[in-house]
C-alpha cells in the first residue's frame, strides 16, 4: 500500500478550487479522512490529487453551464423586432451541455417574451427561466423542440410536457423542461411562462427522462406524437417491457420490429 502524501506534497488547501472540493472526491472519507493525504482534511478543501465522484463531475458541469448561461444572457438580443422573431434571425446565445446537447437561447431568464395570439391580441410574459430550442432537432410542428432551462443545473433530469391546446385539449407540441429537480418545480415554471393563466390547461402527459435519453429522443427519436402516448403504448420502464424498453428510442426500435403498416415508426416521427 502506497504511503499517503503530506499536505504540502499534495498542495492541499483548505478551500475549494472552483467547484472541486474534497466532499466530491473519490478519496474523501467522511467526516475528515482522505485515503491519499495525511491528517484531517476539510470537506471543503482541495488538493492536486483531486479525483471527482459522479457528483463532482455533475458539479463541475453545472459550474461550466452556469458560466455559459451568463454569457448567453448577454449575447442574446432581448428586443428583436416581430420580423426578426418570425425569421429567427436575431442574436441568440448558445449553451452546450457536456453530453453534447446544444441549445440556442431565444429568451434569457427574466426577459420578456411577446407575440400576437390567434385571437389577434398581443401577449407578453416575463420568462421564469431560460427559453430556447435544441439545435438539430425537429418537433411536431417542423420547428426545433423548445426547452426551458431551470435552476438545478446538475439535476440530470428532463421533464417533457406534451403540450395541448388550452381550449380543445388537442395535441400541440412538446416543451422540455431541463435542469429541474422535480416535476412540480418544472411544471410551476411551465405555468409561469404563460401570461393568460392557462398554462395548467395546456399540460398533457408529462414524461421524465434522463438527460441522455432526452438527447437521444430529441435528435433521432419519435417527436411527432405525444411522448406520453408512446410511453403508454409500450409501458416502457414498467414490469413487462421494463428490461427491454427503457427510453423513447428503445420504443421506436421496438415499433420497427412490430411494424404492421398502420402504427408505423414514420407516423411517430423521424428516426432511422
Ligand atoms: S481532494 Fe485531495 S485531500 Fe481532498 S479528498 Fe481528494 S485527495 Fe484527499
Amino acid at each position: 500500500m502506497s504511503a499517503k502524501l503530506t499536505k504540502p506534497e499534495a498542495h492541499y488547501q483548505g478551500r475549494p478550487q472552483g467547484t472541486e472540493h474534497c466532499a466530491v472526491c473519490t478519496m474523501f472519507r467522511a467526516p475528515y479522512g482522505c485515503t491519499s493525504v495525511q491528517g484531517d482534511v476539510s470537506p471543503r478543501g482541495w488538493c492536486r490529487k483531486y479525483d471527482p465522484t459522479q457528483a463532482g463531475v455533475m458539479a463541475r458541469d453545472a459550474g461550466a453551464l452556469r458560466e455559459q448561461l451568463t454569457a448567453a444572457a448577454k449575447a442574446t438580443d432581448r428586443r428583436p423586432t416581430e420580423g426578426q422573431k418570425e425569421a429567427g434571425n436575431y442574436k441568440k446565445g448558445e449553451v452546450h451541455f457536456a453530453d453534447g446537447l446544444d441549445i440556442k437561447i431565444e429568451n434569457p431568464k427574466g426577459s420578456v417574451r411577446s407575440g400576437v395570439g390567434p385571437n389577434g391580441r398581443r401577449w407578453r410574459c416575463v420568462l421564469p427561466s431560460f427559453y430556447g430550442y435544441v439545435v438539430g432537432s425537429t418537433g411536431s410542428d417542423g420547428d426545433a423542440v423548445d426547452v426551458y432551462i431551470g435552476p438545478d443545473l446538475a439535476s440530470g433530469k428532463v421533464f417533457v410536457v406534451d403540450q395541448v391546446d388550452a381550449k380543445t385539449g388537442a395535441w400541440d407540441e412538446h416543451k422540455a423542461m431541463l435542469c429541474y429537480a422535480t416535476q412540480a418545480a418544472a411544471l410551476a415554471d411551465y405555468k409561469r411562462a404563460f401570461s393568460d393563466g392557462k398554462g395548467g390547461q395546456r399540460i398533457g402527459a408529462v414524461t421524465e427522462l434522463s438527460q441522455e435519453a432526452f438527447k437521444d429522443w430529441v435528435k433521432t427519436g419519435p417527436t411527432k406524437k405525444p411522448l406520453g402516448e408512446l410511453r403508454q403504448r409500450f409501458a416502457w420502464g414498467g414490469a413487462v417491457f421494463g428490461p427491454i424498453i427503457k427510453t423513447p428510442v428503445d420504443a421506436l426500435r421496438e415499433l420497427r420490429y412490430q411494424n404492421d403498416g398502420v402504427d408505423s415508426p414514420e407516423s411517430w416521427g423521424r428516426g432511422k
